[in-house]
């Protein structure tokens, strides 16, 4: 039989971000009354899925990111408003990221992958005098990259951990 620490009723931005933070240290049992594990049909939760810029600031916050399969067409950065009162139409910029709400509910669990960096001083022989991004698949899913400093090079990468 396993046992937890805590449990959160509630699977939500709220309950998630909860559960994330409380994870660290307890040993946490997330519930909630919806198939989470199971591909909705159909829209269940009562929500327009528009991520605004201050709920973007916080995810960024948690080290967190939108995965690519849960947005959904178009993203926005305008707003238009209409005042059917004083008969007016206008457009203000304001970037939103628009995603299928349930997808994002259930891709909650998901966390972001984690690199370690290696990176070396060599004398710069060659006489680097860019900044050199390398993209090579069999090194890193990331990039590498060279920064000429003085007489000398830094040459780094990030790699994938496994966890
Ligand atoms: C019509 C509408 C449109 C909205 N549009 C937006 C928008 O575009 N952008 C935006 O940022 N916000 C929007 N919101 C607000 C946003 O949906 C909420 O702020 C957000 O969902 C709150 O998160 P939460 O985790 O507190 O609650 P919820 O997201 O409601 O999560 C509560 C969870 O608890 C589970 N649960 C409930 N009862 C039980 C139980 N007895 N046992 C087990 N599990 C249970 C539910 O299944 C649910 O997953 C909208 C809200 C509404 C009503």
């Amino acid at each position: 039989m396993k046992y937890y620490d805590i449990t959160i009723i509630g699977a939500g931005p709220t309950g998630s971000t909860l559960a994330r933070v409380l994870g660290e240290r307890y040993k946490v049992l997330l519930v909630d009354k919806r198939p989470l594990d199971q591909e909705p049909s159909k829209l269940i939760k009562n929500c327009g899925g528009l991520i605004a810029p201050d709920a973007q600031k916080a995810l960024a916050g948690f080290g967190l990111s939108i995965p690519r399969d849960v947005l959904v067409s178009p993203q926005m950065f305008s707003v238009e408003t209409i005042d059917c009162d004083n008969n007016l139409v206008r457009n203000y910029q304001r970037h939103y990221i628009n995603v299928d709400r349930e997808r994002y509910d259930r891709q909650q669990k998901h966390e972001p992958k984690r690199y370690i960096s290696i990176q070396e001083w060599f004398p710069n022989d060659k006489n680097v005098n860019q900044f050199v991004a390398i993209f090579d698949k069999c090194v890193s899913d990331f990039y590498s990259w060279i920064i000429p400093k003085d007489d000398g090079i830094l040459f780094g990468t990030a790699i994938e951990v496994e966890r």
